[in-house]
């Protein structure tokens, strides 16, 4: 979808949630102009022409999402453009870190600190060399992270934009983004594309969504995506009592639950940070009552 057509509708998005959910008014100041930023670096990205990754497809056929496991100095340029735009909004959403991530910045202007390694270390998840790089540049490795994970959100789903066409070749069946291998943060039930009337209560399919990169993908409906756990007898859900597309799925074998909305009957879909951000009063449900969020999302854990 064209940059700018994306940007309205996650405008919308937020808009028609901040009118539901006058409690949330506070998270969404914070958050929305992150989300803008970084959906307006995604078009800048489109627009200067930053390829789409074609996947290998032995290794997606076997599990490996497309951005994992390959050097990324390619996209060290369109990293830089993307922190320099991302990280002054990020210090205005997380005033407690601005000092932190302006050093980070400083590290990147100067040459101090390889993106390539950083964006590498956050595609894989692998907090030793994040410690490592923030230990000999004496930064906070948590900011680091974040740093990171932000301004390379931005890139993952330019260069991710194959990911649809490939799980449709291949059958992506697997709980970890197809992308950059990150976990789910919220699932959204969607029509079936099977129209049969007998089929009218199983007819959602279960979409999970990204919260590295928010690319979506179809998971089985019972099935945990953390630990893979299908016994009815361990997975539950909680619905909250005055809103039915409002669930949480829980697994009592790992401890993990994931939020989800159903929006077969939402006029417009609304894109997945916009449903993750309106089920936040979930989370915390599920947190008081000892749950851990499959995928921590620096919102998930606001508390
Ligand atoms: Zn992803
Ligand atoms: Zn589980």
């Amino acid at each position: 979808m064209h940059g700018n057509a994306e940007q309205k509708r996650l405008a919308k998005g937020l808009e028609r949630l901040g009118a539901q959910k006058e409690s949330l008014r506070t998270i969404l100041d914070a958050f929305e102009p992150l989300l803008l930023a970084q959906e307006h670096m995604r078009g800048a990205l489109l627009t200067a022409g930053l390829m789409a990754v074609t996947p290998d497809t032995d290794a997606f056929s076997r599990g490996m999402p497309i951005m994992v496991d390959r050097p990324l100095g390619d996209w060290a340029d369109a990293f830089l453009a993307s922190a320099r735009k991302i990280f002054p909004v990020m210090a205005q959403a997380f005033p407690g870190i601005s000092g932190g991530l302006g050093l980070v910045l400083h590290n990147l202007e100067t040459g101090m600190l390889d993106p390539a390694p950083l964006m590498e270390a956050c595609v894989s998840g692998d907090d030793v060399t994040i410690r490592s790089l923030a230990r000999k540049l004496t930064l906070n490795p948590k900011v680091l992270a974040l740093a990171g994970a932000y301004a390379l959100r931005p890139i993952l789903q330019v260069c991710g934009r194959e990911a649809q066409e490939a799980m449709a070749e291949h059958n992506w069946d697997h709980g970890y983004c197809p992308v950059c291998g990150g976990l789910p943060h919220v699932a959204l039930l969607k029509q079936s594309g099977v129209d049969d009337p007998f089929l009218k209560s199983h007819g959602a399919e279960r979409w999970l969504s990204c919260s590295r990169c928010i690319t979506q993908w179809k998971f089985k409906r019972h099935a945990c995506p953390h630990c893979g756990n299908e016994e009815n007898d361990t997975l539950e859900y909680f619905q909250p009592q005055d809103n039915t597309a409002e669930r949480a799925d829980l697994c009592k074998a790992c401890g993990h639950y994931l939020v989800t909305l159903d929006v077969r009957d939402c006029v417009e879909e609304p894109v997945p940070d916009v449903a993750a951000l309106g089920l936040i009063p979930l989370d915390i449900i599920m947190q008081d009552k000892g749950y851990t969020p499959v995928a921590e999302t620096a919102w998930n854990k606001l508390r």
